[in-house]
């Protein structure tokens, strides 16, 4: 067969037949045809062969001998149905012609007249190509010469098919060959033929390595032989198994994989070949073991979240219901940890947190803790007792040694922290107690702790849950008292040096329709918590001003004639935008002049040390408002401090009053502090004053103005209207008012 190479006008289809074969299909097909042309006894001088496509409707020119330039160009690309060729491609049929006749679709200029032979290429009745061979003008057909040249347009289906088939092969391997998935070829013993790319770089084994061995080295060890004798008669019996296996890598690693294996069999049922087919699970373990981590662990501390602590608590309660053994859990809280976290950052903050979780696992033997979310901790600690005295007293012993664990120092970047909290116990067992109730339990002894006992710890007990009830039900009917008129307002006096009134401080009274009077105390903090206490607030300035208009109104130009009145101001209300604002209006709206009123910041508020706060305090005192420190002693801020603040006056906390006559350093300090405001250029004010002596000796420290029981207790507007004029008349009588006169004595 000749070898002469090259095609003219290679399409489309060629090339993807003929890409990378040994010998190109092209060569094969212009050889048959150089022979054909050969034969001497078919008077012929050119011919040339088509293929095929089908899908596309055409014949395009693979190889051709003699070709005018003109016919290279109109035969390129003919489609079916077109002159003689496609006419052929259509009818499937030999066509033979003497002349050029009107079937010749394709004509030029000087074409010399000339017949034709046109043969399909067919194989298993497809059309695969079509041969066409030029004869001298009035060749007449011949059935031998027809004959001959159909085994030859044989001869190229048969080329053509295997290029075909070699092609598709080809193309099989090269997809095999680069599958991601991870592939193994055995022969019928289960030796290995053949493994991929993928193969070897899963496993770390080289093709070369795993050639002729079985697949068996692969094995973990982590199945036994049942295992793998199942695997093999599900093969042998269904011809494939498909499931997660663990197999070993070369370096020694062990991963799970995802297995496909099936028995390629011969039409008789025989066994050839094994394909087997794998991909690697470890990423997809990895992820999946990362979104467990991230469902059920803290990413901070690494400790069991909330979710996780509600499945083992229930899981240990259902353990508990059988042995009746019992679960403490404690909930801590950690003390003043927004502030360190604003004042030290973030990052501060979680290597406190991650500190804390390291202080607290492990406590003791099965005990277990979980991250609750900010800074809120639970710890959960088996225990065998049943005696509620006992359990008691294993709960302290617990709470104990998580307090001891938490104040030892801890240095964080050169800065030292100790760190307090304030914990919260329940207990119970599955019998009588579900995992929700016992967490609750917990953070309501937590929350009461808070309040009363900051830093220490509380059992849960039956009278706590009545008071958390009780706040529960105050909670939500706070937010309602001003709209149904529950609120009021009384006046606690507030005397000069001379006995003369000089005005009051403003109290707040809560009658709640069910609960009575509620305790300022207890209600201004609810208030707060639920950010009522803005609109409470607002409503106690704007009653006083509404008061204190009726008053002088009542007595303008007389003697008791009101100078000022002092009202509570809670820190939420110092960090909110508009509070200057609103005040300021307010006090433009009923005529007064702000320096008439007195606002009382606690010393602890004011250490909340916002800068929101100490901004709006300036914004206030700019407008003319006066600032008294309340509860003055009890928030531990140094006087040298207070002179950043405009603080006008201190009203020292009525503990130090109550205690001065018994306790020498309560007298000593309250001597002190009122030295000290006068050097600085405070008012001072002691509150809480009870009787004479107490009296007494705050005059004797030089004290400026007094307030408390001695004088009166609080008083309803009217009742502290005929206090003012009964003390004004009293001492136009005697010269005195009546507690000066006492002291006089
Ligand atoms: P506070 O500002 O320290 O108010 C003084 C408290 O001491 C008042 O209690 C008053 O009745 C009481 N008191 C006065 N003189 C004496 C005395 O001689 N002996 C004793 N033992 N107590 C005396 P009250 O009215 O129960 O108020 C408690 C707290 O509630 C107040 O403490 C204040 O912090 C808060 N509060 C009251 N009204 C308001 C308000 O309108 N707004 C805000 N934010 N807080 C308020
Ligand atoms: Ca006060
Ligand atoms: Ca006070």
């Amino acid at each position: 067969m000749a070898t002469k190479k090259t095609t003219n006008n290679p399409t489309d289809i060629v090339d993807w037949i003929d890409g990378g074969s040994e010998v190109s299909l092209t060569t094969i097909l212009l050889g048959i045809l150089e022979t054909i042309l050969e034969l001497p006894w078919l008077d012929t001088h050119a011919g040339g062969v088509f293929l095929a496509d089908a899908e596309s409707g055409h014949l395009s020119l693979a190889a051709q001998r003699g070709f005018s330039p003109q016919l290279l160009t109109s035969c390129a690309r003919v489609p079916y149905g077109h002159c003689l060729c496609g006419r052929v491609a259509q009818s499937e049929e030999m066509l033979h012609v003497c002349c050029v006749d009107e079937r010749h679709d394709i004509r030029y200029s000087g074409m010399p007249e000339h017949g034709h032979y046109v043969v399909p290429i067919k194989s298993q009745e497809q059309l695969l190509g079509v041969i066409v061979l030029y004869v001298k003008h009035g060749h007449t057909f011949d059935g031998h010469e027809a004959e001959v040249l159909e085994n030859f347009a044989n001869l190229m289906a048969l080329q053509i098919h295997t290029a075909q088939f070699r092609q598709d092969k080809r193309l099989a391997d090269l997809i095999l060959a680069n599958s991601a998935h991870s592939l193994i070829i055995t022969n019928h013993d289960k030796q290995i033929q053949w493994v991929n790319h993928a193969f070897e770089k899963v496993t770390g084994y080289s093709r070369e390595e795993v050639i002729g061995k079985t697949p068996a080295i692969l094995r973990s060890g982590r199945h036994g032989g049942d295992f793998y004798r199942a695997m093999w008669r599900d093969i042998e019996e269904h011809g494939l198994w498909e499931g997660e296996i663990w197999n070993r890598r070369k370096n020694g690693e062990i991963y799970p994989e995802w297995l496909n294996i099936v028995a390629l069999k011969d039409r008789y049922g025989r066994i050839l070949r094994y394909a087997a087919m794998f991909i690697d699970l470890t990423p997809v373990k990895r992820a999946e073991e990362k979104a467990h981590r991230l469902a059920y662990y803290d990413t901070v501390t690494g400790l069991p979240n909330a979710v996780l602590l509600h499945e083992r608590l229930q899981a240990l309660l259902e353990d508990s219901r059988q042995t009746g053994a019992n679960l403490l859990l404690f909930t801590l809280d950690l003390d003043h940890f927004k502030e360190i976290n604003a004042s030290l950052g973030r990052r501060v903050g979680d290597a406190i947190l991650r500190e804390v979780a390291r202080r607290i696992t492990g406590l003791e033997k099965e005990t277990f803790a979980a991250r609750m979310g900010a800074d809120e901790f639970v710890i959960v600690c088996p225990c065998e007792e049943n005696d509620v005295q006992k359990l008691s007293t294993r709960a302290g012993a617990v709470a104990s040694r998580l307090h001891q664990r938490l104040e030892e120092f801890h240095e964080f970047e050169g800065q030292e922290l100790s760190l307090r909290g304030t914990i919260g116990v329940a207990w119970g067992n599955g019998r009588d107690m579900d995992c929700e109730t016992l967490l609750r339990c917990s953070t309501i002894a937590l929350n009461h702790c808070k309040r009363h006992s900051r830093g220490g710890y509380q059992v849960h007990t039956a009278e706590i849950e009545q008071q958390a009830e009780y706040r529960h039900s105050l909670d939500a009917a706070i937010g309602k008292a001003i709209e149904r008129d529950e609120l009021s307002l009384v006046y606690q006096p507030q005397v000069d040096r001379n006995g003369k009134v000089l005005g009051a401080e403003v109290l707040l009274r809560w009658q709640h329709a069910e609960h009575g009077n509620v305790p300022p105390d207890v209600f201004i903090a609810i208030a707060e918590e639920r950010g009522a206490i803005i609109e409470i607030g607002q409503w106690v300035l704007e009653n006083t001003l509404r008061q204190m208009n009726e008053w002088r109104q009542a007595c303008q130009g007389e003697p008791h004639c009101l100078q000022r009145l002092a009202i509570n101001v809670s820190p939420h209300q110092l960090v909110s935008e508009n509070t200057v604002q609103r005040f300021t209006e307010a006090c433009e709206r009923y005529g007064f002049e702000p320096e008439a009123i007195e606002l009382e910041v606690t010393e602890t508020g004011l250490m909340q040390n916002s800068s929101q706060i100490i901004d709006h305090l300036h914004d206030f005192a700019e407008r003319g408002f006066k600032i008294a420190i309340d509860d003055f002693g009890t928030g531990y801020s140094s006087l040298s401090r207070l002179r950043h603040f405009p603080v006008a006056i201190l009203k020292i906390d009525r503990s130090f009053v109550m205690n001065m006559a018994r306790d020498a350093s309560d007298a000593a300090l309250v001597k002190s502090i009122i030295g000290m405001a006068h050097t600085l250029g405070f008012q001072t004010i002691a509150e809480g004053v009870e009787d004479a002596e107490q009296f007494a000796m705050l005059m004797d420290y030089g004290c400026d103005i007094f307030q408390g029981y001695f004088f009166s207790r609080p008083l309803s507007a009217e009742d502290f209207l005929a206090y003012v004029v009964a003390t004004v008349e009293q001492s136009s009588q005697s010269g005195l008012p009546p507690q000066l006169a006492a002291i006089d004595a």
